[in-house]
């Protein structure tokens, strides 16, 4: 056997099985190797049959006494019954119904462990359908010998994720199947001896036994945390790879003016933050070397980061190529929806065009460019044309959709890359826009050259564009290290001066409360502002009937709104079961004030700025993590009024009134996002499967030592270049390199 061994070559596998192996992904030895336990039970909670209650679940060792099946007259079902006798002496009953082969598997003067629900009949105790699992013979107490002799192994039990047709049980026989017939003799392991040792972390193959079969608690967390270091530290040496390979690239060397910097930041008409004008220090350092930039800026929507970009474009679009003393760089800035771009386009005309630059707009639809001769605003233009002004350099800024990474767009010298929301593209369009001169060069390789010589510019096709990431999906910092490794980061964790808090509320489901909520809303609509009312997630395995659901319960509540709650009021729905025209209509009407209220799902994205409307309800708050409720409310803070946001949830525990009332009293995003990761798990906020991130390392990534000694250990290992002695991890490192999908 190796480890890429069929399992169905290495045990006898029923149809029903090897379908639930297929559907579970466990193909290999290997793969059922890497199956780890959900979670352990626990022995020690072990039960007499004196203590045991009617509703209780409780675990019991004991011996068969008697044991007999029948078929009840009427229905036809089996039925076995048995007698169970545990180590006191005492007995209960066991009963079984539809399972027939019983009776075999647990015959007279057989011991087992036993665990299943206490029902009672006729005032007298019995087992329900328990589960077993056999065992030599019971032991004789808690203390007696059998414990005594072997004592921590009784106590802990693995339990892992169940499918139909494959149980806990049987994964947890297979595995040991798997480690008795040698699967963990010719294991390498990918980690140096030096870090395990330093770091405390066990071998691989004890890592492998710890996970599956821990004599204690402790050897099952140092499995645990050996494997999620192990999957950080790799995450960690890709990014750091990448983050290597971009210091290896050229960049244009930005250094505005003073006088350049003062002109932006007087014609903003406000003063910088300190947290902007920090990260506007970072970024003027980073874009004045010659290493290009690679900087994520995280902040609240509305905390300032567009002004920041500004900064950066202008400083960029101002500054000649490096060993050329005319021209000037380009900056091309990615949006990931129209809607987002046509709005940053507006931002920076006014915020650029103003001061002498061209901005040009590019989305799949459409193009414009300012300024112009023949309107005082932006006027529209053909693709080829803007094309073309940005191919010659005309253009200095083009904000776009994906349209702006599509084929053909090239740019004369490109200096900075910004990328808006940068969660929402893949990794390969964000590599595309800062591939661009790349491409350019493919493209038109010899074009390019007889130009280069003829113009006697310089061949700047080496060089990397300096990047700009920004998101305002608050995550906790050690989640960011981990996936955006490759990224510096800088957080804007301070509001511009003067802005109005959302006034949150907890609201009960009581129907006084509700009613109390509904009529404060009422003033503010009659006071001719507007509503939103977002609609529960439901969760539900099957997408397509959660999508259907979701549906229902927007254009469900929306009718109850308009005939019970506000029949003076117009309101319109959106969900995803909307053409796209129709989705537009609905927005494009709320935003004129033609609907008061927007009953909507958190499917749809409401992408628009409706600055007018202030309130906001959300239903099932409880349902929602932290940092996902502090954006929904975002959407309220567009206005000089007040904006209020009234958290409609179930609160059956302190803990989830306390999580909520975290709203209320966090200063921003990243304080909720911490708070979710602590309290809640990773799971909820940033889906694993969206960043690619396993559950046992986001486990890991609430700790920050872990993060931080997996992110230095990698980054030694590649400035170092060290990496190379180690032929078994390098192997491995070049896998996961090809292999890993994050994000
Ligand atoms: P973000 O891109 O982070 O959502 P923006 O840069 O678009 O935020 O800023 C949101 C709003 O706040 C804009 O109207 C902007 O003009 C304004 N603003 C930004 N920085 C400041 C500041 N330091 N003082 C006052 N207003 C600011
Ligand atoms: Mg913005």
């Amino acid at each position: 056997m190796n480890l890429e061994t069929q399992l169905t070559k290495l045990f006898r596998t029923t149809d029903a099985q090897k379908k639930a192996l297929a559907r579970m992904g466990l193909r290999t030895a290997k793969d059922l190797l890497y199956y780890f336990p959900a979670r352990y039970g626990d022995f020690s909670k072990l039960s007499y049959i004196k203590d045991i209650q009617k509703g209780e679940q409780p675990i019991i060792y004991a011996e068969v006494t008697h044991i007999s099946m029948k078929n009840a007259w009427k229905t036809k079902m089996s039925m076995t019954e048995a007698t169970l006798k545990d180590s006191e002496g005492q007995t209960i009953k066991a009963v079984w119904y539809s399972q027939p082969y019983i009776a075999k598997m647990l015959p007279v003067g057989s011991a087992a462990k036993f665990m299943g629900t206490v029902n009672e009949r006729s005032g007298k105790p019995y087992l329900a359908n328990p589960e077993y699992d056999l065992i030599d013979k019971i032991p004789v107490d808690k203390s007696g010998d059998l414990f005594a002799e072997d004592k921590q192994e009784l106590l802990l039990y693995p339990v892992y994720r169940e499918t139909r047709g494959i149980t806990s049980k049987w994964l947890y026989h297979k595995v040991k199947k798997l480690v008795a017939d040698g699967a963990l003799e010719n294991l390498t392991d990918p980690l140096p001896k030096e870090i395990l040792k330093k770091y405390n972390l066990p071998s691989l193959a004890s890592a492998l036994v710890y996970i599956h079969a821990p004599k204690k608690m402790a050897d099952a967390d140092a499995a645990r945390k050996r494997f999620a270091f192990e999957e950080v530290f790799f995450i960690q040496l890709v990014k750091q790879d990448q983050k290597q390979a971009y210091k290896e690239s050229g960049a244009f060397i930005i250094t505005p003016e003073e006088k350049t910097l003062r002109r932006y930041k007087d014609a903003l008409g406000f003063t910088l933050t300190n947290g902007q004008e920090e990260a506007t220090n970072q970024i003027l350092a980073d874009i004045g070397s010659e290493t290009p930039m690679s900087r994520l800026l995280e902040g609240d929507v509305g905390s300032g980061k567009t002004v920041v970009a500004g900064l950066a474009a202008y400083a960029t679009a101002t500054t000649k190529p490096t060993g050329q003393s005319f021209g000037h760089l380009q900056v091309g800035y990615m949006a990931p929806t129209e809607i987002l771009a046509k709005q940053i386009y507006a931002d920076f005309v006014e915020l650029l065009g103003g001061l002498g630059i061209s901005v040009g707009l590019i989305t799949g639809k459409e193009c414009y460019k300012f300024p112009s001769k023949t309107s005082a605003g932006p006027v529209k233009l053909s693709k080829p044309a803007l094309k073309k002004m940005v191919a010659n350099g005309e253009i200095q800024v083009l904000v776009g959709t994906h349209a702006l990474i599509s084929k053909g767009v090239f740019f004369e010298n490109l200096g900075l890359v910004i990328i808006d929301e940068q969660h929402r593209f893949g990794k390969k369009q964000r590599a595309a826009l800062r591939a661009k001169p790349q491409e350019k060069k493919d493209a038109e390789k010899e074009k390019t050259k007889s130009k280069i010589q003829k113009k006697g510019l310089i061949d700047n096709t080496e060089i990397l564009p300096h990047l700009l990431s920004m998101t305002a999906t608050p995550i906790p910092r050690t989640l960011a290290l981990t996936i955006y490794g490759d990224l510096d980061l800088t957080v804007l964790d301070e509001m511009p001066p003067g802005r109005k808090k959302v006034d949150t509320k907890l609201v009960d489901p009581t129907q006084e409360a509700r009613e109390s909520a509904y009529e404060s809303i009422r003033e503010e609509l009659r006071a001719g502002r507007q509503l939103y009312v977002i609609c529960p997630r439901i969760f539900e395995a099957d997408s397509s009937k959660a999508t259907s659901l979701l549906v229902k319960s927007a254009v469900a509540e929306a009718k109850r709104l308009s005939k019970e709650v506000f029949p003076e009021y117009k309101i319109g729905v959106l969900h995803s079961k909307l053409k796209k025209e129709e989705k537009n209509e609905v927005m494009d009407k709320f935003s004129r004030h033609e609907y008061d209220i927007l009953v909507s799902t958190t499917v749809v994205e409401v992408g628009v700025n409706v600055p007018n409307a202030t309130n906001i309800i959300i239903e099932g708050a409880e349902r929602y993590g932290l940092s996902q409720l502090h954006q929904l409310r975002g959407r309220v803070i567009r206005s000089t009024h007040q904006p209020y946001c009234y958290l409609f949830a179930d609160v059956k525990s302190d803990t989830t009134r306390e999580r909520l009332d975290a709203l209320t009293t966090a200063k921003n995003g990243f304080e909720l996002a911490e708070y979710d990761l602590q309290f809640r798990g990773t799971g909820e906020m940033m889906g694993n499967k969206q960043s690619g991130v396993s559950d046992l390392a986001m486990e890991a990534i609430k700790n920050i030592k872990l993060v931080e000694a997996a992110r230095t250990e990698a980054k030694n290992m590649i400035e170092s270049k060290s990496i190379a002695n180690y032929p078994t991890l390098n192997k491995y490192f070049e896998y996961v390199k090809e292999n890993m999908y994050l994000e």
